[in-house]
């Protein structure tokens, strides 16, 4: 897939078109509905964002992962519909047959799309470089790594997008733990299974008590 460069970090939790994740459904009380609330208020303040080599997406690295485990929906962002689990019928091996005509052939979603680095992450890391075409029995639990990587790469990026923020030093020291626990951790499949329910919620709260250093937030969200 292509990248096409820094985004907000509120693009990354959902806020805007992304194939896999719907509209967000949890607004306005719970915790996700603020947090995604939360990333407007810090993409609307960030000034540049730092960008290490962790979130940068590596195509090479990864087998094709985005192609093969998310769906989409045939329309103006896409030329025909795609299960979640089958193979885009424009990939051969792990490259895309149409990489460099994307958006002629109707498939501008793709050059939209951006995993964050979460794909050959979870390859390279989780699987050493092991890949479902070799072995099609990994193909499930390639697709549930990717997606508990992808959300912890969605709040590395959140976590340093809160940098510009001006938090106390509490609140940054905690800011900082949460970032290096999620980048320097060797994750494995069954941690990135629970990630959503344990860690992720915990750092999704955190954000919400961030709201406090947030200007002209809505106070009804
Ligand atoms: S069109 Fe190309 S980039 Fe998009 S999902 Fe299919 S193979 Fe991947």
């Amino acid at each position: 897939m292509s990248r096409i460069g820094t985004r907000a970090a509120a693009e990354h939790l959902g806020i805007t078109r992304e194939m896999t994740i719907p509209p967000c459904t949890h607004q306005p009380f719970c915790g996700i509905g603020r947090t995604r609330y939360l990333a407007v208020q810090i993409s609307a303040n960030e000034g540049p964002m730092s960008q290490t080599d962790l979130l940068k997406t590596d195509c090479s690295k990864c087998a094709a992962l985005c192609c093969l485990v998310l769906n989409f929906d045939k329309g103006d962002d896409f030329a025909f519909d795609k299960n979640a689990g089958e193979p885009c019928r424009n990939l051969s091996g792990h490259s895309c047959t149409i990489h460099d005509h994307l958006k002629q052939n109707g498939f501008r979603g793709c050059v939209a799309y951006d995993c964050l680095g979460a794909g050959n992450r979870t390859i390279q890391e989780v699987f050493g470089g092991k890949s479902w075409r070799d072995e099609p029995r990994l193909m499930r639990v390639m697709a549930e790594a990717f997606a508990g990587m992808r959300e912890v790469h969605k709040r590395i990026d959140l976590l340093r997008a809160a940098e510009t923020l001006s938090l106390n030093p509490q609140d940054e020291q905690v800011r900082l733990g949460y970032l290096n626990r999620l980048e320097k951790h060797r994750w494995s499949g069954s941690e990135l299974n629970d990630f959503e329910v344990n860690l992720a919620l915990e750092i999704d709260i955190f954000f919400h008590g961030l709201k406090g250093y947030l200007p002209n937030i809505n106070a009804s969200v």
